[in-house]
């Protein structure tokens, strides 16, 4: 997670003013220039084409923090989605390995 502050926005702000390429910002803020492009995004200081960052702003409907059934995680998810995503992601590869649906046994 890159931690985006004020100065942090007005460096970005002259940056772009100076013309610099988005791998030196990424560079400078220490991620990838996708993370970067999203924060320029959603901090208005760039505007992007295309759905992949429209999505980001959709609202992704009811969420809930209920613990996840397999590792606990309380992090906000769509409702009715028992697994965080990295263990939905898990699952599903799991699932195309084994034939055993263990979703169905666990403990509700
Ligand atoms: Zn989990």
């Amino acid at each position: 997670m890159v931690e985006v502050n004020e100065r942090t926005l007005d460096w970005l702000d002259e940056a772009i003013d100076l013309g610099q390429s988005y791998q030196y910002m990424a560079d400078h803020l220490g991620c990838c220039t996708d993370t970067l492009k999203r924060i320029l995004h959603r901090h208005g200081l760039v505007e992007f084409e295309g759905a992949k960052y429209q999505s980001l702003t959709i609202n992704p409907g009811p969420q809930w923090e209920r613990p996840c059934m397999r590792c606990k995680s309380d992090e906000a998810r769509p409702k009715y989605q028992y697994f965080c995503t990295p263990c939905t992601e898990r699952n599903k590869r799991m699932a195309s390995q084994s034939h055993e649906d263990w979703t169905m046994t666990a403990p509700t």
